[in-house]
């Protein structure tokens, strides 16, 4: 009965993670504020040997996505570190993806003098003509913010029968929603400043490998590149992954409601939403002024970047770098954990205001 290896998710997101069940001691572990520790025992110095605090968070990532969790300071620092500790021939690369993640990668394979492709994930035939012998394959699924679905287990397959490396951005879908490992992927990453820590108040990031060699690897990485989490940082984000079942459950009932009122809305051309998660994007109708128009209106909503908070945020995307590609009116949703009703009738109200030319 008390197998953890059998416990759901929602289970293992509560129950791991915790101290040894001694009489009078805390059920939480703390925020372990430590550069050293007494000589003599396991850990000596933090950045080296990680801290309770670290392992507690990577203990509860872990057993949700069904491998070895190294945590970042930030989910930039786990896919440099990925970039940093695999070798291959050449990186593959979505064309769609956050862009943050694309630019790296393509400056990533310029310094390293390989070739880089940037494709379209939704084309399973062309990922993987793309995908030399020894590539990177890097995917995200779904995609940030066009919320275009991958086969993964097509080109996860695929992908290795051309001796690719596989890593998935599982930041949308979360381990709740998509389990990469399982499918066979060589690397899970996420943004653990969105679902994971859940508050909007934290910046982590982490990686999720099956090859016990691979995580030393990306331990060592963390080690003397430096990338190490704070721990306050992991404490909120630990404190945050017991509720992400609850969260995401209510957020994703919100999500489905929003597209279906948000498609039927004159103001709304185009509303993208996998029918799954709780991140969508919607087309305004008029393009960027109408959609700057919304995200200054809504009062309940926040006009704000990031996502996978408890609280619903909106920003129109195609105003950053590397987001010229996208549709000017785009606004992406991240849709949070207030009442529904209250949400729409905030955004609706912000919609009503549109003027399309
Ligand atoms: N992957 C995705 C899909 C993201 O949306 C982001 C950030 O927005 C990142 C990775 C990078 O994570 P971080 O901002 O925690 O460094």
């Amino acid at each position: 009965m008390h197998d953890p290896q059998r416990w759901y998710k929602e289970t293992l997101a509560i129950a791991m993670g915790r101290p040894p069940r001694v009489p009078g001691t805390p059920m939480n572990v703390p925020p372990a504020l430590a550069t050293s520790f007494h000589a003599g025992g396991e850990r000596s110095y933090a950045r080296d040997d990680g801290t309770p605090t670290w392992e507690a968070l990577e203990e509860v990532l872990g057993a949700l996505e069904g491998g070895l969790a190294t945590i970042f300071a930030s989910g930039m620092g786990a896919v440099a570190a990925v970039f940093a500790n695999e070798r291959y021939t050449g990186v593959v690369v979505p064309s769609t993806g956050y862009a943050g993640v694309r630019r790296y990668a393509v400056e990533y394979a310029a310094a390293l003098s390989i070739p880089h492709a940037l494709v379209d994930i939704t084309d399973t035939a062309a990922v993987l003509d793309a995908t030399t012998p020894g590539s990177l394959l890097w995917l995200e699924s779904p995609t940030n913010p066009l919320l275009q679905i991958a086969d993964l287990p097509a080109l996860i397959e695929g992908g290795h029968a051309r001796g690719a490396t596989v890593a998935v951005d599982n930041t949308f879908a979360t381990p709740l929603l998509q389990a990469p490992l399982a499918l066979g992927a060589d690397i899970s990453i996420h943004s653990a400043s969105k679902y994971i820590s859940g508050h909007s108040d934290v910046v982590l990031g982490a990686a999720v490998v099956r090859d016990e060699a691979r995580s030393e690897r990306l331990r060592g990485h963390r080690e003397f590149a430096g990338a190490i989490p704070g721990a306050f940082e992991t404490y909120l984000a630990l404190r945050g992954i017991r509720t992400l079942p609850l969260r995401l459950e209510k957020a994703q009932a919100n999500a489905g409601s929003l597209a279906r009122d948000l498609a039927a809305h004159p103001a709304v051309e185009v509303v993208r939403y996998p029918g799954f998660g709780a991140m969508l994007s919607f087309d305004v109708r008029g393009g960027a002024a109408q959609a700057d128009r919304v995200c200054e209106a809504v009062r309940l909503v926040n006009h704000a970047t990031s996502l996978g908070g408890v609280e619903s945020s909106i920003e129109r995307r195609q105003k950053y770098a590397g987001e010229a590609y996208l549709p000017p009116g785009l606004i992406r949703m991240s849709v949070g954990c207030e009442n529904v009703a209250d949400l729409w009738s905030d955004l609706s109200a912000a919609l009503d205001g549109v003027r399309p030319s």
